[in-house]
């Protein structure tokens, strides 16, 4: 029996008619390659498709019914029903804001769904963004700027891109393909950076310029995106406090709140702050919440 995995995918852009038709496409496409490809073992299909159940155009359910798959997704969340073509999406619920007090917090979602915690954990990516969500104000001030990048990525007719960063400016271009697979075989795509995005047809200009001297000329890229002002960091450390100078992770005046992003807690940059703060987080919640596990399970 085949058997396959398919991520239950998260549509980052709204989708256009031409969208429905290139997906209906590939969704042919991998049909067609997996019945011409018989081997006799378990296929498993996994990836960020954008596709949705609800999305009749889609027809996700007859991919896997013509295919012999099985959704593990819908398996083992949904008890083995898929959601219905023309039903409405499933999307994400989004945190509008905690109230309540210490060992009894309430998250209100913006669909008006109340869930009661003893701890919460807010990791939802800036300091301003957490700040609106927490029933006191921290007093988190003086946090550093936001770290900016303005981006430009390339996609190359050929594999000979070396890592180049600058010397005297903040500049980076790295070849993420081949190593990772973001391009066709015999092609490359490369981020190129510079750190304190100025403005776009400067930064623009300098990246394709920087780009040149590390050797792709202009009919080298085959395609290519420009984003003009991107957060890397969403508070940069201050000179004087440093790493420490950050926001804690147990929020204070708030006994059970935690946070957790590249902006709070002492350790770590950038991701490996996020994932230090969070795992702190985590870990401080679980011992937030022991003796009211245990009065509860007393009460009982
Ligand atoms: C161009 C670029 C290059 C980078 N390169 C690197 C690198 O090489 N190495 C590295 O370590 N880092 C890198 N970073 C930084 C890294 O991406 C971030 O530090 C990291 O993603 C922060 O993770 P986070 O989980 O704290 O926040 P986020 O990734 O921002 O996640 C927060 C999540 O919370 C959700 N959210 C927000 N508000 C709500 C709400 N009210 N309710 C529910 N959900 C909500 C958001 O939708 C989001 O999904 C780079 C960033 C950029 C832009």
């Amino acid at each position: 029996m085949i058997s396959a995995v398919i991520s239950a995918s998260k549509e980052r852009i709204l989708t256009s008619s031409g969208d429905e038709t290139a997906r209906e496409a590939e969704w042919n496409q991998l049909t067609s390659w997996i019945q011409a490809n018989p081997t006799g073992d378990a296929v498993i299909v996994a990836g960020d498709t954008n596709s949705r159940y609800t999305r009749t155009a889609d027809d996700l359910a007859g991919f896997v019914a013509n295919n012999g798959l099985t959704d593990a997704w819908v398996q083992l969340e949904l008890g083995g029903t898929a959601p219905a073509a023309g039903s409405p999406d499933l999307v994400c619920n989004e945190v509008a804001g905690i109230s309540g007090e210490p060992g009894a917090w309430r998250v209100r979602t913006l669909s008006g769904e109340e869930i009661p915690a003893a701890a919460v954990v807010v990791a939802t990516g800036t300091p301003a963004g957490t700040r609106r969500l927490l029933p006191a104000d921290p007093g988190w001030d003086g946090l550093g700027p936001a770290v900016t990048a303005a981006c430009l990525d390339l996609g190359v007719r050929h594999i000979r891109t070396r890592l180049t960063f600058g010397i005297d400016e903040p500049l980076y271009l790295s070849p993420h393909a081949p190593g990772g697979k973001l391009a066709p075989a015999g092609m490359g795509m490369v981020h190129v950076m510079r750190y304190g995005a100025t403005s776009a047809s400067a930064d623009r200009a300098r990246l394709e310029a920087f780009a040149a001297s590390a050797g792709i000329a202009a009919g080298d890229i085959a395609t290519s995106r420009f984003l003009p002002k991107m957060t890397v960091a969403t508070a940069l450390p201050t000179v004087g406090t440093g790493l420490a100078g950050r926001p804690p992770v147990a929020v204070e005046g708030t006994p059970g709140l935690f946070v957790a992003g590249d902006w709070a807690g002492p350790a770590g940059w950038l991701s490996d702050a996020s994932l230090a703060s969070g795992e702190q987080a985590g870990l401080l919640a679980a011992r937030a919440v022991q003796p009211v596990a245990r009065a509860s399970l007393t009460a009982a």
